[in-house]
């Protein structure tokens, strides 16, 4: 019954967008002469009634299930997905031949607000930190993927329709199945069950295929829209297989993630670096992921782009220098320990409390996240709606030391934004096993010391003469132990005579007393050869994106229809519009000469003479989020010379000098200044009734 209501909501919401691209297009063609003032009136009218019948719809819908909120939520993001779309933000790509599930062309105000963002992205966290930007190739031969764990490991469970064999994942099945059952209002489940699914849904993402299964089951979860039979979970690989070059011989995969890239040009950074640690790589760029149901528009998508960061750092010391000035911040946490609790909510902590209790592993993993929580105020999300949430532990791969998500508040629920993870030495390790190429650091100590070190001096003529053409990398593993493994080593020898030792592809030797000495020798150490450890942000830009859009967006105070962008200007695609109040040449001079000072002032415009009111026009520019908007009138042509300056969410005025708009619009999008203290030095201008 709620299945098929919600379809015939998301009909009539269709009906709805749809005549109103009809009731546009017809007043554009009516102003040309094209199309009768009726005929726009009929449209008007029919639009209104198709509004009607969507708003009954909702109602309905709220009585069977009682989701109030929920119903406002899709609401909401009707409403916003109508601007996005219609402002051309971004769109499905391939339209004219159908589109293609989880794949998005940027439009002209995405494509700068992408571009702002990533800018903003680079300043705040590349310029910052000096980090070393690189760019890899996204086409990757599988060796590399084969070291990270990629190819046998990087899968989600799925499941099928038993009947039409639809594919779903699995744990959104689960999860969504779970969050109905505690909402449904009409047939409320007991305290006792409420408390065993929500703890069920806290550690959805632990479960293993057998685990995933019972749940399911347990649940009895069917395939959504049919209702039928579900298959048991099993693992699918996201990556998307190529193959290199003419022959077809040479295996490859578009990158799942950028992060290999860095990982793989470890030595000739750290060589660029001068051979110093700690440092960090940046790269932004596009990743590819075959997901298996791409929803929720620029959110879970096939092609999108990532921004990562890997702050390369000595595993014995993860203190970082600049944690001082992010200790003071108080996110929002949402730790392991408020995830299993009764209430399960994220709770403000001073960064600093938590490293010092021990809730965040470490001062550079906790410096990051103050930083990407500033990055995240920068550009408009709202910081009460975001949080760090605690991967739990059998969550975080076998190597994580401590992992947190970056979390922001939607209508589609608290979506991942960002990945900050504390990885060790894995990655590292990993790439040098299977490359054979040295990736450690040399850390030189103030002073050399006297230690007590362990040598293992393997016997190459023993070796040879045992294993022939295996020496080599027999001697190679024995000269790899590190100190407690060549000390357990000895110790066999010792009791048994032999020991067995795994070479780097797997195969296992029997290596006897007289083939190797192993020694404890006290010597003047200057320093110490280490894997080091590596701190991960990964962002998602598309992500981020439509988080803020979700933030930013608002209707102005009793005109439902009025929507606002409400966009800080250092991510809104275009800064300023120029109006010049009615079509007379002098205006327009003016406003033309305004437009080239922006324009030089690196301030992306629009100069608008559609000869429409000042209103018509602020709701055009409103849309698309633009922050400032100059109005030349009269006084700037005759009087004094100023000209109007407009900010959009208090819609405010104040008479500028015309020379010095440009600058003040700068400094405003560069947060120089505020709108408070540019009201304060100029004086005010009253909107005229025809303005807003
Ligand atoms: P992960 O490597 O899975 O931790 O992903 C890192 C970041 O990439 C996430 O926090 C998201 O912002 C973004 N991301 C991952 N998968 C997708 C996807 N399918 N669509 C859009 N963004 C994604």
């Amino acid at each position: 019954m709620t299945t098929e209501l919600e379809q015939q909501i998301a009909a009539a919401q269709e009906a709805v967008t749809k005549q109103g691209d009809t009731v546009r297009s017809l007043k554009a063609s009516a102003k040309e002469g094209k199309a009768e003032k009726s005929e726009v009136d009929a449209a008007i009218q029919k639009l209104a009634e198709l509004k009607l019948a969507l708003e009954s719809k909702q109602k309905e819908f709220e009585k069977v299930t009682g989701k109030v909120s929920s119903q406002s939520k899709e609401a909401l993001r009707a409403a916003l997905a109508g601007v996005l779309e219609r402002r051309m933000f971004y769109i499905p790509s391939f339209k004219i031949y159908g589109s293609v599930a989880g794949f998005y062309d940027y439009g002209p105000p995405g494509c700068a607000i992408k571009q702002n963002m990533t800018q903003v992205w680079r300043n705040h966290f590349v310029l910052e930190e000096n980090m070393l930007e690189v760019e890899c190739p996204a086409v990757t031969p599988e060796v590399v993927l084969k070291a990270s764990g990629h190819v046998d490991r990087f899968t989600d469970f799925m499941v099928t329709d038993a009947v039409t064999g639809e594919c779903f994942r699995a744990d959104h099945l689960l999860e969504g199945h779970l969050e109905a059952l505690l909402e449904d209002k009409k047939n409320p489940v007991s305290p006792e069950k409420a408390k065993e699914i929500r703890d069920l849904l806290a550690g959805v993402g632990e479960l293993k295929a057998d685990t995933m299964g019972a749940a399911l089951q347990a649940y009895d979860v069917r395939a959504p829209g049919t209702g039928n039979a579900i298959s048991a979970p099993f693992a699918f690989n996201l990556m998307f297989k190529t193959s290199i070059g003419p022959k077809g011989d040479m295996v490859g995969y578009l990158r799942p993630e950028t992060a290999q890239g860095i990982f793989v040009n470890f030595r000739d950074l750290l060589y660029y670096n001068g051979g110093k640690l700690p440092f960090a790589a940046a790269q932004i760029g596009n990743s590819y992921r075959n997901e298996i149901s791409p929803r929720a528009g620029l959110l879970r998508v096939r092609e999108f782009t990532q921004a990562e960061i890997e702050h390369f750092v000595n595993g014995d010391d993860k203190r970082h220098p600049k944690f001082p000035l992010v200790a003071d911040l108080r996110p929002l946490l949402y730790s392991r320990e408020l995830q299993m609790g009764e209430e399960k909510k994220a709770a403000p902590m001073s960064l600093g409390e938590a490293v010092s209790r021990g809730i965040i592993a470490n001062e550079t993993l906790a410096y990051f996240i103050g930083r990407t929580w500033l990055f995240f105020c920068k550009i408009g999300v709202n910081p009460a709606r975001m949080r760090f949430r605690q991967h739990l532990q059998h969550e975080m791969a076998h190597y994580a030391t401590d992992c947190w998500d970056g979390e922001v508040e939607t209508t589609y629920g608290w979506v991942e934004c960002v990945g900050l993870a504390d990885r060790s030495a894995y990655d590292l390790k990993a790439h040098s096993g299977m490359s054979k190429i040295d990736l450690t650091a040399f850390e030189k100590f103030p002073e050399p010391r006297m230690e007590e070190v362990v040598k293992v001096v393997p016997n190459n003529k023993e070796l040879g003469a045992a294993f022939k053409k295996d020496q080599k990398a027999v001697k190679e593993a024995l000269e790899a132990l590190d100190s407690n493994a060549a000390l357990d080593v000895k110790a066999k020898l010792e009791s048994a005579g032999v020991a067995t030792i795994a070479t780097c592809d797997g195969q296992q030797f029997e290596v006897k007393a007289s083939m190797v000495e192993i020694k404890k020798v006290t010597e003047k150490v200057t320093g110490k050869t280490y894997t080091p450890s590596v701190i991960e942000p990964s962002f998602g830009i598309g992500r981020i994106m439509y988080c803020m859009f979700e933030h930013c967006y608002y209707t102005r105070e009793g005109d439902e229809t009025r929507a606002v962008m409400g966009f800080k200007p250092v991510v809104a695609p275009t800064k300023a519009t120029v109006f010049p109040l009615v079509q007379k040449p002098a205006l327009n001079d003016l406003a033309a000469r305004l437009s080239r000072e922006l324009t030089a002032a690196g301030l992306s415009n629009l100069i608008d003479t559609t000869g429409n009111t000042i209103g018509k026009r602020y709701a055009r520019t409103d849309e698309i989020g633009v922050p400032f908007a100059v109005t030349v009138d009269f006084q700037s042509v005759e009087g004094d010379g100023s000209v109007t300056l407009r900010e959009r969410d208090s819609m405010t005025q104040v008479r500028v000098p015309a020379g010095e708009v440009a600058g003040v619009i700068r400094d405003l999008v560069d947060d120089r200044t505020t709108w408070e203290a540019v009201s304060g030095k100029y004086p005010a201008q009253k909107a005229s009734a025809d303005d807003e």
